[in-house]
């Protein structure tokens, strides 16, 4: 296979954990016989410091004409001071916008290896955690209008819109029940049916919907349940499906319950364009330039492009086992050290994967 892909490392540890990662994809490529382009573009603050945008032309164009995108972080403190409009987390949401990627797949599992990184309690850990996220990334209340400000009874009053139409509940729950069919095959429909007119919508279509795949099985639950459930037995969830507002938080919480941010990636998919692959932390400017980061989220940001924008389970499967055995013999980056193990930089920890693989 030929595959085309847009490398866009951004700001801080970006350009660190990137270069890891390119090592680790370029290296399953040779092993299974693919051929790999790249192009580099800029985005965020490197973009800013180039061009003085966050989201130039030809980066836009760049990522249109690849296979999938993949993106280290951006940000930091060196912009923050900057006009809003032009900040580079501008970047990330009209890339978003730009390649029109409704479905973010948020994968929250724990390696047993780092159980003792998680904020739960042994027992709870040890039922096993491994929740796909699925939320919907360009609708509901973070875009509906109308949105603004008023005067009501003579003070002010802010308002948001939770809107969603039939197809983009039918869409984001089609790639949710997709995603259940490689995996445990059960789906968790999260909304607020009770009290929100929006959510019965929601259920409606998503039963209906889901009728499609009479293998997956579907379940409803209440967003403050849910929220409830992911800490007293996430061994209970395989897939959860959720709307924008309500997936933002749940991702992060069942994400963060891990305790290893630096091991976390994320894709983010569209209607048959390139998907976008990103680890889910930021630019971690505190520790940029120290070779310190740990790059297993953008590897495994690799890992998912394999398989979900390609099809090449193997070949992910491959990077996922390498990273396993890396973690099995005890090395770890700074942030996964808890107490045991052999201390490790970002790009020994990639050099590690590479001779796993
Ligand atoms: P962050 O995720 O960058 O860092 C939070 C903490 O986790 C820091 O202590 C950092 O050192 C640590 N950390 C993060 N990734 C790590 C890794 N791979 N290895 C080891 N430690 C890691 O979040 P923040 O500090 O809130 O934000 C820093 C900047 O990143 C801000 O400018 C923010 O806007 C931006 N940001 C960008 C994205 C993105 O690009 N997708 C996401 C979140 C934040």
């Amino acid at each position: 296979m030929n595959m085309k892909i847009c490398l866009m490392p951004g700001d801080g540890i970006g350009p660190e954990i990137m270069a890891q990662a390119v090592r680790v994809l370029e290296t399953v490529a040779a092993k299974f016989g693919h051929a790999v382009q790249t192009e580099t573009a800029l985005i965020g603050g490197a973009a800013i410091d180039a061009m003085g945008i966050p989201l130039p032309e030809a980066t836009v164009a760049a990522c249109r004409a690849s296979d999938a995108v993949l993106l280290g972080a951006v940000g930091g403190p060196k912009w923050d001071a900057m006009d809003p409009a032009i900040r580079p987390e501008k970047g990330l949401l009209g890339i978003r916008k730009a390649l029109g990627l409704f479905a973010n797949l948020r994968p929250a599992a724990l390696f047993p290896e780092l159980a003792r990184a998680s904020y739960l309690r042994p027992d709870i850990v040890s039922q096993g955690l491994d929740i796909m996220v699925v939320r919907e990334l360009t609708g509901g209340a973070y875009f509906g209008e109308p949105r603004g400000e008023t005067l009501v009874n003579g003070e002010r009053a802010a308002f948001n819109t939770m809107i969603y139409s039939e197809s983009e509940i039918e869409r984001i729950v089609r790639v949710a029940c997709e995603i259940a069919m490689k995996r445990g095959k059960r789906l968790c429909s999260v909304d607020k049916a009770n009290v929100l007119d929006v959510s019965r919508l929601w259920r409606e279509v998503a039963v209906r919907t889901a009728a499609e795949y009479p293998e997956v099985e579907l379940s409803h639950m209440y967003v403050d349940n849910a929220a409830m459930q992911l800490i007293r037995d996430p061994s209970q969830f395989d897939v959860i499906v959720t709307e924008n507002l309500f997936g933002d938080i749940l991702s992060d919480e069942a994400s963060i319950i891990t305790g290893s941010i630096g091991m976390l990636p994320s894709a983010s998919m569209g209607a048959g364009g390139p998907a976008l692959f990103e680890p889910i932390h930021g630019s971690a400017p505190d520790i940029a330039g120290k070779d310190i980061a740990n790059p297993l989220a953008t590897i495994l940001s690799v890992s998912m492009m394999l398989r979900f924008s390609f099809g090449l389970e193997a070949e992910a499967g491959a990077i996922d086992s390498a990273v396993k055995a890396v973690l099995a013999r005890g090395y770890r980056t700074g942030d996964i050290h808890v107490g045991e193990g052999v201390k490790v930089g970002c790009s020994e920890m990639g050099q590690l994967v590479v001779d796993a693989l």
